[in-house]
């Protein structure tokens, strides 16, 4: 049983997603599109990266019992000489959503209380990733803030905010939750607390030639020509649903989809634990089954990444075996 109050937490944490959607929002939609993405320049994800990481950490220490984070991004960088323009632009967004009045080291020191390392002395943290699908936020596509809480090894609550996916009653923005044993709901971006929730359930169907599945829109990030032959072999005709970040099980959850295949493109990658902790709750608990390519549960409890792992599977949860089935015909699970 979970020591801690996972209701309480889910509140704390829709807050500190909300804050930090209000300023990923503002940012993707000032990017100068074309000549940005002409430039490649990444600065403005960089900067919308530490402020959405500075905000969720400040709304977490204010109304959290779990104080540790284990974020993607550190300070560091930005207390460097030659940060300044960035670390203005961060200060000027944290500002804005916190107030005037918040001092540059605050709005650092946010950032910092993000860079926990899980070890055994930190049996309850946080792990967020600020913005997930950085190439997406820059494209002006799919991206999400997501934010899970582990207690020894295991996701207890979730929230992915997806700024650019149709929420509860169509409009742009949601928010997909999830608490262990409480099941899994979409509501909207903005609005308070819990207001607009409806639960999400993974689509029923049992026959995998039917299915859809999602994948990485980077080729580099899973393997697609794995992806077809697997897909291929299972039956489907249907072309795959590309988007980045963890919207991929959002879209699962909501029973949009019934397969997400993470395919590993180099044997060494280990994969994130932020990339995957909130996104696997909201799919177990509207029904769903998530593994790596074995077929091995995802494990949790290694620090920042998922040592033991390899590649993700996420199902509606019947057609799971057949799903693994197909893969170790395709990829060496060895
Ligand atoms: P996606 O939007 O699903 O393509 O995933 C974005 C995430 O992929 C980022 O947050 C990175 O942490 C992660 N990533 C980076 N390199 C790799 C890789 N070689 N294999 C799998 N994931 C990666
Ligand atoms: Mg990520």
């Amino acid at each position: 049983m979970p020591s801690i109050d996972l209701k309480a937490e889910l509140e704390a944490a829709i807050v500190a997603v909300r804050d930090a959607a209000t300023v990923c929002q503002s940012v993707q939609k000032n990017l100068v599109t074309a000549a940005t993405l002409e430039k490649k320049d990444r600065s403005p994800v960089t900067v919308a990266d530490f402020a959405s990481q500075a905000l969720v950490c400040a709304s977490l220490a204010a109304n959290s019992k779990v104080s540790e984070v284990v974020g993607e991004e550190d300070a560091a960088e930005l207390r460097e000489s030659g940060a300044e323009e960035t670390r203005d632009k961060v200060i000027e967004h944290v500002r804005g959503v916190r107030g005037a009045d918040v001092s540059p080291d605050q709005a650092l020191d946010w950032i910092d209380l993000g860079g926990v390392t899980p070890s055994d002395k930190t049996p309850q943290y946080w792990t967020l990733d600020p913005i997930d699908g950085t190439k997406g936020f820059l494209r002006g596509q799919q991206y999400a803030i997501a934010l899970g809480l582990l207690e020894h090894g295991r996701i207890q609550v979730g929230v992915l905010g997806c700024p650019n996916l149709p929420g509860p009653d169509g409009q742009l923005g949601c928010l997909l939750t999830a608490t262990r044993g409480g099941g899994a709901q979409i509501l909207p971006l903005t609005g308070k607390g819990f207001e607009g929730a409806k639960d999400i359930r993974v689509s029923d169907i049992t026959d995998a030639a039917a299915a859809r599945f999602c994948e990485s829109v980077e080729s580099g990030h899973s393997d697609q020509d794995q992806s077809a032959q697997i897909a291929n072999a299972l039956g489907i005709t249907e072309e795959p649903v590309r988007v980045d970040s963890q919207c991929k099980y959002a879209i699962v959850g909501q029973g949009l989809a019934q397969i997400y295949l993470r395919l590993p493109t180099r044997a060494d990658y280990r994969e994130k634990i932020w990339d995957h902790a909130a996104g696997l709750i909201v799919v177990e608990e509207a029904g769903g089954r998530v593994t790596d390519v074995r077929g091995h549960d995802l494990d949790f409890g290694h620090g920042r990444q998922l040592e033991n792992n390899s590649g993700v599977i996420a199902t509606n949860g019947p057609i799971h075996d057949k799903v693994l089935e197909a893969v170790a015909r395709f990829i060496d699970v060895s």
